[in-house]
């Protein structure tokens, strides 16, 4: 036999099909080792073939087979493909995407246990061997856990036995399955009018994308729910996609109540081993759920009957390293595959899954109302330009404070969100202005007012709080923007009382951190929970019933086309929080632009306003979807080398525009607005086009000219153009 092999080398030198030679052990999809160029390296076997295609004695046999199973499922080659092609990166990195990292190069294997059996009960043994007998006489009885049998009869003689042919080892896998424990009884709800039709009207189309625009609170995670329970009574299986998994252990709590063993949970703050045998349950068919972040559009399964985005608006659906695929746009093509529907969900869908929707290219479903037209909270504007001109220069407004000290007395919690980590955005020197930076990236540090350091928010390093400032040697340092440790130092001297819990990343450390904190706020252990983006997501605390937004602008002045739409999405999601059980809930939105239609928008909970305006602003302006952003970055830690290639992309591309001019817009180099990052310069090539007409070539120029020293790569409508 004969196998056609894709070498785990991420360079296009290599990016070809190599043959070896193999016993019938090998099957489509296995992992093996095979001699290559001198060294012996991992491999995925992709063809097999009774003869070869060239001179059958020049070619070498596979060294080792990793898996009786094969841990690729075929659904993969066909979406390798596709996704080598699209992203231009070698099959091998593409076929990467489909194993745990742990799985390659051998880092973590699967946890056996070993039994021993009776193979041959009539063997003959020596009359002195009393130990053999006697585990020969046990094996009759049944087949044992083979490391407590030694222990009892002595390794020894146990493996004399064996050895003897009177008994067989084998192995079982075994798995380390995450959060199992507390089992909780799953009470079946019954539907609503609006869920029923919901999935009515989901079954009964015939459009392979739907989306589900719901306020929050309107029952769609019930709608996804009871969608999988019915793929699977169908013999199906299905995966479940959320932003950040680790902010929603109510929602695996719900699942694993629901669907215990079939759900196989996947994601980053599991062991590897967890993640490993997390995998290999979802592989060989024990479970039939894969629930997890962007990665888990890649989950090992086969006749796919779902697939679910939840929050398809969330910017971490977009990769941000090679290849940078879109998590939508991979499961519309795992969808296509296997011919069923592809459900994207959120009460606040992105822009372009609208208009798609509106234009009849995916099927629609609106739930305007919450769960039992429980009314969405009233946001009250507090101005804080007119704050300021009353002498209120303090982060809380005055209406915030009034609503704090209500929410307290009447005994219920409430939320303060703002979207800075830290006591202070900047340390500035009042005498000459200079502003404490960070060596290896081009931005301002961070004041940490608990380790009394300054920190960098790119790349990590942490710095000893300046005495004096550095350039002048004065001693009058300011601290410029308030950060959510200031917050809870404030809220403190206001509300002595108050127990108040903070959730950002540097509070949630460790494996399980965030499940902590929400549970002890869940607890009602504390009054006030303060926190950055991380508390917006899909929280369901029912004594929540005010939510206070310190920084409503924080989002709205970037220099970004979709700067108003994540305002939007954001207001929207925080808002949500409150009010969600019998008490009506507030929120109160503080800013310096109250006129702002954005916030308009987001206050009357108006999307379809929102939609229309932003649509409108986007296709006079030509901004997408109605044109492509793309950028080549070209990054080194020489400048030199970085500009060097940076010429080339650009005469690169400028060649395609003098072919094609009518499909640029915008086209220009320039430093990147950060700089340098984490030690390496950084400089791009931005357009705009017309169409996605050009990206192949364009995708081609990066591949061409990246550089041992530096390199190009090219993102598509980036979520960050920093
Ligand atoms: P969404 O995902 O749209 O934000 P959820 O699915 O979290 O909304 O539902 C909001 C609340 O309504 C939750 O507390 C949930 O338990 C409850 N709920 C959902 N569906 C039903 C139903 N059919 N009957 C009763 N309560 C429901
Ligand atoms: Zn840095």
């Amino acid at each position: 036999m004969y196998c056609k092999v894709i070498v785990d080398i991420a360079h296009s030198q290599v990016d070809r099909i190599f043959e070896y030679s193999c016993g019938d052990d090998v099957k489509v999809g296995c992992r093996v080792k095979v001699p290559f160029g001198g060294r012996v390296t991992e491999g995925f076997v992709v063809g097999i073939g009774e003869t070869p295609s060239f001179d059958a004695s020049k070619i070498k046999p596979v060294k080792y087979v990793y898996d009786e199973q094969p841990a690729l499922v075929p659904e993969c080659f066909a979406l390798m493909r596709d996704i080598a092609e699209r992203f231009r990166v070698p099959a091998a990195v593409a076929l990467r995407l489909f194993l745990p990292s742990e799985m390659r190069l051998g880092r973590v294997s699967e946890a056996f246990t070993k039994y021993i059996k009776l193979a041959d009960p009539d063997i003959s043994l020596n009359k002195t061997a009393k130990k053999q007998a006697a585990a020969m006489q046990e094996l009759k009885s049944g087949d044992r856990e083979y490391a407590s049998f030694c222990a009892k009869y002595g390794r020894a003689a146990v493996n004399a036995v064996v050895s003897k042919g009177g008994a067989e080892v084998y192995k079982v896998r075994r798995s380390r399955t995450p959060l199992s424990g507390e089992e909780e009884p799953f009470l079946p709800v019954r539907l609503t009018p609006a869920q029923q039709a919901a999935l009515e009207y989901i079954e009964k189309s015939d459009k392979t994308v739907q989306l589900i625009h719901g306020v929050t609170g309107s029952g769609k995670t019930e709608i996804y729910l009871s969608y999988i329970a019915e793929v699977l009574k169908r013999g199906k299986t299905a995966i479940f996609l959320v932003p950040e998994i680790s902010l929603t252990p109510q929602m695996l709590r719900q699942l694993r109540r629901r669907f215990k063993g079939l759900a196989a949970i996947m994601h980053s703050g599991l062991s590897a081993g967890e993640r490993f045998d997390e995998w290999w349950r979802l592989r060989s068919g024990e479970a039939k759920i894969a629930i997890g972040a962007r990665s888990a559009v890649f989950a090992p399964l086969e006749n796919l009957g779902a697939i679910i985005i939840d929050e398809e608006h969330d910017s971490s659906y977009q990769s941000e390293t090679a290849p940078r695929y879109s998590t939508a746009e991979v499961a519309k093509l795992r969808a296509a595959y296997n011919g069923c529907k592809l459900i994207l969900g959120s009460a606040t869908p992105s822009v372009e899954s609208y208009i798609c929707a509106s234009r009849g290219e995916y099927g629609l479903v609106e739930l305007p109302d919450r769960i039992n037209k429980k009314p969405l909270p009233e946001i009250i504007i507090a101005d804080m330009r007119e704050e300021v001109r009353r002498g209120n220069n303090s982060v809380f407004s005055r209406p915030l404070r009034e609503e704090l000290s209500r929410a307290l007395n009447d005994g219920n919690q409430a939320i303060i969100f703002l979207n800075r980590r830290g006591y202070a955005k900047t340390v500035i020197c009042q005498d000459c202005g200079y502003v404490a930076k960070c060596a290896n990236c081009d931005v301002s540090l961070t004041y940490h007012s608990e380790e009394n350091c300054l920190k960098c928010h790119y790349c990590g390093a942490k710095y000893r709080m300046l005495p004096a400032c550095p350039e002048c040697g004065g001693v009058h340092l300011r601290y410029g923007g308030t950060g959510t440790q200031r917050v809870v130092a404030d809220l403190k001297q206001l509300f002595p009382s108050a127990r108040i819990l903070r959730m950002d990343n540097d509070t949630v450390s460790g494996k399980d951190g965030h499940y902590k904190i929400l549970s002890a706020f869940g607890r009602r252990e504390a009054d006030i929970l303060v926190g950055t983006q991380m508390i917006a997501k899909g929280h369901d605390f029912p004594s929540v019933t005010l939510v206070g937004i310190l920084d409503a602008d924080m989002s709205l002045h970037f220099s970004d086309y979709r700067s108003g739409e994540r305002t939007f999405q954001l207001i929207t999601q925080v808002a949500g929080r409150s009010g969600r059980a019998d008490e009506k809930g507030k929120v109160v939105l503080q800013t310096c632009s109250p006129e702002n239609y954005i916030l308009r928008y987001a206050v009357n909970y108006d999307y379809k306003g929102f939609f229309e305006n932003e649509v409108k602003i986007r296709k006079a302006t030509l901004f997408p979807p109605y044109s492509l952003i793309c950028r080549v970055m070209v990054t080194a830690e020489e400048d030199g080398a970085a500009l060097a290639v940076l010429k080339q992309v650009y005469f690169a591309v400028d060649e395609l525009r003098k072919r094609h001019g009518e499909e640029f817009i915008f086209f220009n180099k320039m430093h990147s607005p950060i700089k340098k990052l984490q030690g390496r310069v950084r400089y791009q090539v931005l357009m705009r086009l017309r169409s996605h007409r050009l990206l192949p070539q364009i995708y081609d120029i990066a591949v061409r000219c990246s550089s041992a020293s530096a390199l190009a790569y090219v993102e598509e409508n980036p979520a960050n153009l920093s």
